[in-house]
């Protein structure tokens, strides 16, 4: 290498790193894939882990904040109705 060629490894030495164990009880040190915590052979792969949202807990969505919101809004009209039936009823 020439001494007018300075290498630049800043970047490079900068970026992060897998912090899997290894066998031998190290931390892996090999470069983590963009976005990532572990490298490309400790689940950083793409396409590699959980699908995003947790998708795979929801089993039968009556509890999602729509549903919630849903039973609310037909409780209060129930509600309503019967506050105005018995309004009649007294009449
Ligand atoms: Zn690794």
């Amino acid at each position: 290498m020439s001494a007018d060629h300075v290498r630049n490894t800043r970047a490079m030495a900068a970026s992060p790193r897998c912090g899997a164990s290894t066998r031998g009880g190290l931390a892996c040190r090999a470069p983590a894939v963009r976005g990532k915590l572990r490298c490309r052979m400790h689940g950083g792969a793409p396409g590699s882990g959980a699908p995003w949202g947790n998708r795979n807990a929801r089993k039968h969505g009556a509890f999602t904040r729509e549903r919630i919101a849903e039973r609310r809004a037909i409780r209060e009209l129930l509600d309503e109705a019967g506050k105005l039936l018995g309004e009649l009823d007294s009449n």
